[in-house]
């Protein structure tokens, strides 16, 4: 990927105060001296040289190259415009080990595939998302088992996993493993593709994408949470299925809100993302398509096919092929969500630019079907 030519401050410019900042962390994971994160967004501790711009290197917002990085990744482009790039079949998969899935959000088998490879020595840490009492959501390098276990299961507020990474290169750890949202695996993929700045990304050796339909506002959530009676010191897990938003909590009850009436909680920079599927991961993992207590898995990369074979012949996971109305259901939930973001990129975005040709986007696909 080339490198783009950009500071801090056009950062701020071009995606922080344009609405697009998604809080994952990329910016400031190789930077710790100059950016810090106040408010959820990106700000310098100091006065950073003009020289640098790692930041705006590395900002999956700045500008992405979705057929550059699968050409570079998995060494050839998409045949599915709405699943990504992937290989052999869709899989619906469950954890063997009943502990992990009592932690787990469906299957449990991104915590099955994390504790496999640490317990195998193929990876000396993991950088998962932990929550404290309140869900304030954050990255945390696991090293061990129970390290997995505590951090399972989904949080709807993001959480910027990626400056989890910048911590397991700081506590030198070698062979490490990222588990994120979308966002966060196309920041890590623009971190190791990069040609301007070389923070040795390569010792990422794994990328467990979750697929995303969108990230809440922690503030929102919490008015909801009060709105629907209850608060968020009160949940024990929140879940989303069949248009429901579900939250559990520790007395026992579940409380369900139609998912379209989360509308107001989601982060702004969400409604700009059209990679549902986590489409650069080594493997994705997600619930839709499959029962409840299996999640669905897609592998993509040669390293996210071995994993998975691996784990499957280990019996450290069970696994059956997703059937066609299944990944129908898949597909079906990323194009609502790629139909509804490429409309809102479309409204935000000016006159695009082909060499000299300047075309508003909204006629482009007109334009160039010749
Ligand atoms: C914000 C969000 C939105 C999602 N939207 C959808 C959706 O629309 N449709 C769908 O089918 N699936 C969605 N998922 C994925 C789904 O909720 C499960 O995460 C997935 O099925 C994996 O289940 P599991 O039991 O294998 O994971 P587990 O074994 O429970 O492991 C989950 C892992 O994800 C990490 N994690 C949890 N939350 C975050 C976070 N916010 N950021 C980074 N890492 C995190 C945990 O630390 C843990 O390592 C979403 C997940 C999240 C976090």
């Amino acid at each position: 990927m080339i490198k783009q030519k950009g500071n801090i401050m056009d950062l701020e410019a071009e995606v922080v105060y344009n609405g697009l900042c998604c809080y994952c962390g990329t910016c400031g994971a190789f930077c710790k001296e100059y950016i810090t994160y106040e408010n959820e967004i990106p700000v310098t501790k100091k006065k950073c040289h003009e020289i640098y711009g790692a930041c705006y290197d590395f900002c999956p917002r700045t500008s992405f190259a979705p057929f550059e990085v699968e050409r570079a990744v998995f060494g050839a482009t998409r045949t599915d415009n709405l699943l990504g790039y992937y290989k052999g079949d869709i899989l619906t998969a469950r954890a063997t080990d009943e502990a992990i899935i009592a932690e787990a959000q469906d299957g449990g088998v991104v915590s099955a595939l994390l504790v496999s490879m640490l317990e195998q020595g193929e990876i000396d840490a993991a950088v998962v998302s932990k929550t404290s009492e309140t869900w304030e959501p954050e990255p945390f390098v696991a090293t061990k088992r129970e390290d997995i276990l505590a951090a399972a299961g989904s949080k709807y507020t993001q959480c910027p996993s990626v400056l989890g990474v910048g911590d397991a290169f700081e506590q030198g750890y070698k062979r490490v493993a990222l588990v994120g949202l979308p966002c966060h695996i196309q920041g890590m993929r623009k971190v190791q593709l990069s040609t301007g700045f070389d923070v040795g990304a390569g010792r990422v050796k794994i990328q467990i994408g979750l697929f995303c339909s969108e990230t809440f506002e922690m503030s929102m959530l919490k008015n909801k949470l009060e709105e629907l009676g209850t608060s968020i010191e009160e949940v024990e897990k929140f879940n989303i299925k069949r248009g429901s938003f579900i939250v559990h909590t520790k007395a026992g009850d579940e409380i369900k809100t139609p998912i379209k009436k989360m509308s107001e909680c989601v982060r702004e920079a969400c409604n700009y993302c059209y990679d549902f599927a986590a489409e650069f991961a080594d493997v994705s993992v997600g619930s839709i398509g499959s029962e409840p207590g299996w999640s669905t898995v897609i592998t993509r990369s040669d390293a996210g096919e071995n994993l998975v074979k691996r784990a499957e012949e280990e019996g450290v996971i069970e696994t059956k092929k997703l059937s066609e109305e299944q990944i129908e259901a898949v597909r079906n939930l990323a194009s609502y969500k790629k139909r509804r973001n490429l409309k809102n990129i479309n409204d935000k975005t000016g006159t695009v630019r082909i060499l000299n040709m300047l075309v508003e986007p909204e006629m482009l696909e007109q334009f160039l079907s010749v």
